[in-house]
């Protein structure tokens, strides 16, 4: 299988590139994506013989199929990885919560976010090319606080890799800001920057692109890769649990095979809807996939109005910070799917000199074939969190309340919703324990240990133990001293 460029090739680009060079360098010509040339497609043998299989087991064929230069027992060890998750034989469980209404739970990995679903398997497959070619990387990661710990997680120890983590000192909650700091492998560098996300975000698309900075590393043997969410890298794992979760509403004879179903995702970059997307494509059986967002809902105008327009928009920070972006990346993968090279170079190009795009009116109906969308404000979602604990015991994350509206208002017929939870309790405490009891919590650990007692749920052991760990990570500089700090670690 082999990659081709969202926005057309640049004459000193390769045409198509592997799976390994699409995630050594993951920019294509033009500042473009790569996407995958053809997807495999899956037949209704394929989900029949796979309802008795085990999560790795459909992990390996899916990924087999996508062709990829990665050696077999590579990709079994990358899969293996999930077996580090809750409960080893089912790594996402699927949990009924009404009716019609279905959870699958995408946070049982080390970091307990979803970010884990695609970064644990990823680490084996970046560190066992970068061995094979024998290169040393160096890997940038910002965060604003579920990316940063679950890169270095995955990355801790690796042979042949690097990473510097940045993330906005004060911006993360103490959970994420602990999950960084307490890291103390010697091939793990975690910088704290006086600023917000934006800033370290900035900063990561600047080295990115130095070409001093990038010579600076030549001299120290040092290539310079980024481990972001437009990695197809990333991608290719996030197909897999779409059709797992399909697959156990099967099992739980939810549904029979063939019915289809809505995917309803909470959504920010957009990697998550996009293995959706890829999954249907390839064979899946869904009515509709449900973009959910919070008050930074630019996905939700797109997809209701065809219009991508950041022209007065600011990121608001909201109570589901994972999803504060308006520059959602992912999204250039849909429109090159439907729409083709050159009119998404058009689109991307005016989103970057006019902050401005808009779809035709036979494109926007050809968007809505696939996705529907709406936007929750942080009010809602605490009235979602209450509401689904009281009448359900259900403790759902703010996130992952986001898609507790749109289920309300995109989904309402018989068809079964699957929707996806990003992130465990246990990571936006202070918010879900407002919403539960009303009460203000400063510090993670109080909230914690209010909704353990509330909601009668235990604190998992690695949350636990940050509390007690040493901060091993101090670094704490302003933005400009970034490029010297790294330069000083590698
Ligand atoms: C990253 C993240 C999201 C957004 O996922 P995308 O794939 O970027 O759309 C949603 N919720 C949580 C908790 C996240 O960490």
């Amino acid at each position: 299988m082999l990659f081709v460029q969202t926005r057309g090739v640049d004459k000193d680009k390769k045409e198509k590139v592997t799976f390994s060079e699409a995630i050594l360098d993951p920019i294509a010509s033009f500042g473009g994506l790569y996407s995958p040339e053809s997807l495999p497609k899956l037949d209704e043998e394929f989900f029949k013989n796979h309802l008795n299989s085990s999560y790795k087991e459909l992990a390996l064929d899916i990924l087999e199929r996508f062709d990829v230069d990665i050696d077999k027992d590579v990709l079994q060890k990358a899969v293996d990885l999930y077996d580090n998750f809750d409960d080893k034989n089912n790594p996402v469980p699927v949990v009924k919560v009404k009716e019609d209404l279905y959870v699958s739970e995408l946070y049982h990995g080390p970091t307990r976010a979803f970010k884990d679903m695609a970064l644990q398997p990823f680490g084996v497959v970046l560190s066992s090319i970068a061995k094979k070619r024998d290169e040393k990387y160096l890997i940038l990661a910002a965060t604003s606080g579920d990316t940063g710990p679950a890169a270095l997680e995955t990355f801790k120890n690796k042979p042949n890799v690097k990473v510097a983590c940045m993330y906005p000192d004060g911006g993360t909650s103490d959970v994420q800001r602990l999950q960084m700091v307490t890291e103390d492998a010697d091939n793990l560098k975690v910088i704290g920057i006086k600023g917000v996300f934006d800033d370290a975000q900035t900063a990561l698309k600047r080295l990115l692109a130095s070409e001093r900075f990038k010579t600076a590393l030549k001299e120290k043997g040092t290539k310079l890769s980024a481990a972001n969410s437009v990695n197809f890298g990333r991608i290719i794992f996030q197909i897999i649990y779409h059709i797992h979760s399909y697959l156990e509403l099967v099992r739980q004879k939810a549904i029979t095979l063939g019915e289809k179903v809505y995917l309803n995702v909470p959504s920010g970059n957009f990697g998550n809807a996009l293995g959706g997307y890829y999954a249907w494509k390839m064979g899946l059986y869904v009515k509709k996939i449900i973009i959910s967002s919070n008050k930074n809902n630019i996905l939700t105008q797109l997809i209701k109005e065809g219009r991508y327009d950041l022209r007065n928009n600011k990121v608001v920070p909201t109570t589901s910070p994972a999803m504060d972006i308006l520059k959602s990346s992912n999204v250039e993968r849909v429109l090159f799917d439907l729409f083709g090279e050159e009119r998404t170079k058009e689109l991307m190009n005016s989103l970057e000199e006019n902050k401005y795009y808009e779809l035709t009116e036979d494109e926007l109906t050809k968007l809505q074939e696939y996705f529907d969308a709406d936007w929750c404000s942080d009010e809602e979602g605490k009235e979602f969190i209450k509401e689904t604990f009281e009448k359900y015991n259900y403790i759902i994350d703010p996130h992952t309340a986001t898609c507790f509206k749109s289920y309300q208002t995109c989904a309402n017929d018989a068809t079964k919703s699957i929707i996806y939870s990003t992130a465990e309790w246990t990571k936006f405490s202070p918010v879900i324990a407002n919403a539960l009891t009303g009460e203000i919590d400063t510090h993670d650990i109080d909230a914690l240990k209010s909704i353990s007692k509330t909601a009668n749920l235990s604190i998992p052991p690695m949350i636990q133990e940050l509390f007690e760990k040493e901060i091993t990570q101090k670094t704490i500089i302003e933005k400009e001293k970034i490029e010297e700090e790294i330069l000083k670690f590698i």
